[in-house]
């Protein structure tokens, strides 16, 4: 079955798409603002979501005029991007990413052309073209997005020809369902909608000095008292800090029993995951959601620099480099839990079928006390009950999204 069209596009939901079929939020990351009501919730917010205004360390910290918040440096119009895969029945299939313009140029003027008139079953194939024809400008970063949503497009649009959901195309199930952690800095809420593992976003780094330190130690041993020691807690650590201070934090941090410390050091760092994993034998690690290819995955369970990888399946390569990625962790007995993979259709077939994928993350920026249901997600993406997922058995990736929802990027 040939591709006949690849196209970057923007996705535009109506008003009138009911959400109670959504996802929690398909926001993931802080490049997208907090997960927002679609409509007037009928549930009163006990108070705005922590994603609206809290502060975060990031590696941009040090410089006082953008500190206070990531919204105040992070590229504003880019925008999100999907990319829609045809294929010569009619059959399409969808995948999105970020950091929509530069990304869309590249989907458009080079993996498109480049990709049209292929056999959509050649996946290794066409996942090894795109990670080859980007080398004369680089695999990593905003070409490795365009490379995710056109991987997740052609993975969707083969399920959808094979009348199967993509997990079964990665060997079956491998679970019942998909224990989640939430994401985010409103832990009562996440205790109240039966979640049993917390990831906190952690929010003073170097910048803040010895002061910082502190507040930082108070603000986990206040999650530690409000969750009690029945449940998991992690810290992300989002690039802010240098292999010294996390190794303070980390020793002010034992007596709280973190699971893992995420993504302490600058991605590109590689020497600097090597000392930390020295100078911290005893603490959980976690990192990759800023890594691009499976190469720095390969090279992470090679070293064993960390007890869990974190790729983006929308940032990485997509599903064909996330799979790279598993099979090389599960070979060297690491964790592979996918950044943001419990609140995506992407993430939460992947964590369905794979053996080294024990745990999903599902990211809550929205406001406390409004229930999941009743925001606008992606409609046909499952959303967590009780800290748990069922993935859609729908073909494809599931996603209910109408054709007619879909523009050209660059109309
Ligand atoms: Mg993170």
């Amino acid at each position: 079955m040939k591709i006949t069209d690849i196209q970057a596009v923007k996705l535009t939901m109506p008003d009138s798409v009911p959400s109670t079929s959504a996802a929690a939020s398909s926001v993931t990351s802080p490049q997208h603002a907090a997960g927002h009501p679609a409509t007037a919730p009928a549930a009163k917010p006990w108070r705005s979501g922590w994603a609206e205004d809290a502060e975060v360390a990031n590696p941009m910290s040090r410089y006082p005029h953008v500190k206070r918040h990531r919204s105040m440096w992070l590229p504003k119009d880019w925008g999100a991007v999907w990319c829609k895969v045809t294929l010569e029945d009619g059959t399409w299939g969808l995948g999105s990413t970020a950091h929509g313009r530069p990304v869309a140029a590249v989907i458009d003027d080079h993996l498109a052309p480049q990709l049209i008139g292929q056999d959509i079953m050649a996946g290794e194939k066409l996942a090894d073209m795109m990670f080859r024809l980007t080398k004369p400008y680089g695999t990593v970063g905003l070409a490795s997005y365009a490379i995710s949503a056109v991987d997740l497009a052609l993975w969707d649009a083969r399920g959808k020809v094979l009348d199967k959901p993509v997990y079964e195309l990665l060997g079956g199930p491998q679970k019942e369902s998909l224990p989640c952690y939430a994401t985010g800095n409103d832990v009562d809420w996440y205790l109240e909608l039966g979640f049993k593992a917390f990831k906190l976003a952690c929010p003073h780094g170097p910048a803040d000095g010895l002061d910082g330190l502190k507040k930082n130690e108070d603000f986990v041993a206040r999650a530690r008292e409000q969750i009690g020691d029945g449940c998991e807690l992690m810290l992300d650590c989002w690039m802010a800090f240098d292999v010294e201070y996390t190794v303070r934090l980390a020793e002010r941090l034992r007596p709280y029993g973190l699971k893992w410390m995420e993504e302490c050091l600058l991605s590109e760092d590689f020497d600097a995951n090597i000392a930390l994993r020295q100078r911290l034998p005893w603490q959980g690690l976690a990192t990759g959601e800023h890594w691009y290819t499976h190469l720095p995955f390969q090279w992470a369970c090679a070293h064993r620099v960390v007890d869990i990888l974190q790729p983006d399946l929308t940032w990485v390569g997509g599903l064909s480099t996330c799979v790279k990625i598993a099979a090389a962790a599960d070979a060297a007995g690491i964790t592979v839990l996918p950044h943001g993979g419990g609140g995506t259709a992407f993430g939460q077939h992947f964590t369905m079928a794979m053996g080294c994928a024990d745990l999903a993350e599902y990211f809550i920026g929205s406001p406390p006390g409004v229930p999941l249901e009743q925001l606008r997600g992606i409609p046909g993406v499952p959303i967590a009950k009780d800290g748990v997922v069922i993935p859609s058995n729908a073909p494809g990736f599931g996603m209910e999204i109408s054709e007619d929802w879909l523009t050209p990027f660059f109309g």
